[in-house]
């Protein structure tokens, strides 16, 4: 890198963020950084706040207090016109894949073309078609609808439709989850695909050890409703701290650590709560 590269864009600015339900803190002043084209991702305890900060920072959820930036727009005090704007530029892929069940697929990836765009009906088609394709897809899949499909491909489905608008931006919550080593492999392929060949900018929420190893640039670490430390996963593993070590440790984390990919792979929330689980979450 030479002494004049810019510095990298900011395109989501977290700043003093809190939640509040009754009198459950989730969120104490939290501030997070994302930069452009950076694969970036949010682990943390199962109720630690991951999926509560992705919905406020998908205008889903209003935080009880501080500040949201994304895409270079405050979200607090958005208007209706500007949210709408904002929606178009980002992509969202829902855990369960969030797709319409009385749609086919085709259909559902076209849906965000026909809400927000003047195009006709054979265009739309030709454009989800392209979707389907870049999510990994046959075009026959195109017809089935989405009790027809399998977890993998349900995830692809959904990604699909999150890319029909050519987002800027990619919101993941948990890409990989119960899906087989093989599928889950080929996410973590796309992923790194959408980026590259795009230049997207990702920001997934997932408890993958192998998928945050090869494909995310920065890793946050949420507990005790702040980010307690980000870097890259070398970064991490580095750092002396209560509640980021214990997630490099046991044997599941270290078995993950190598940068080629298991013949099985690696989650902190298995079956068996993972040393992420038992180091953050606290009985409410
Ligand atoms: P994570 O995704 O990290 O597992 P969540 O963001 O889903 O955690 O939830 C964080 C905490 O906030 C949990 O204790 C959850 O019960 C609580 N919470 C989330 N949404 C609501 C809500 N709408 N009302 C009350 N409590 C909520
Ligand atoms: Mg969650």
């Amino acid at each position: 890198m030479s002494a004049t590269a810019p510095a990298p864009e900011t395109i989501i600015e977290i700043n003093k963020l809190s939640t509040r339900f009754g009198d459950h803190v989730v969120h104490a002043e939290l501030d997070l950084e994302v930069r452009r084209k950076e694969i970036f991702a949010v682990v943390g305890g199962s109720g630690s706040g991951k999926s509560t900060l992705l919905r406020e920072m998908i205008l889903l959820q209003l935080p009880s207090s501080g500040t949201i930036r994304v895409l270079g727009v405050d979200l607090q005090d958005i208007s209706d016109a500007d949210a709408l704007a904002l929606r178009q530029r980002w992509g969202v892929m829902f855990q369960h894949g969030g797709l319409f069940g009385s749609l086919t697929v085709l259909e559902n990836v076209g849906l965000p073309l026909r809400e927000h765009t003047e195009l006709g009906d054979a265009l739309i088609d030709e454009m989800a078609h392209w979707k389907l394709a870049l999510a990994g897809l046959k075009p026959e899949v195109g017809a089935q609808y989405p009790a027809e499909l399998s977890g993998g491909m349900m995830k692809r489905a959904s990604l699909a439709r999150a890319l029909a608008l050519d987002p800027e931006l990619l919101f993941l919550d948990e890409p990989t989850a119960g899906l087989d080593p093989d599928s889950a492999a080929g996410v973590d392929e796309l992923v790194l695909q959408l980026r590259d060949l795009f230049g997207l900018s990702i920001v997934m929420i997932t408890h993958d050890l192998d998928l945050l190893w090869q494909v995310t640039d920065r890793v946050a670490v949420l507990a005790e409703g702040r980010v307690q430390g980000v870097g890259s996963m070398t970064e991490l593993a580095r750092m002396d701290h209560p509640a980021i070590r214990p997630f490099f440790e046991g044997p599941r984390a270290r078995s993950a650590q190598p940068h080629k990919r298991k013949p099985t792979r690696q989650a902190v929330n298995a079956s068996t709560p993972g040393p992420l689980e038992e180091a953050s979450s606290k009985p409410k």
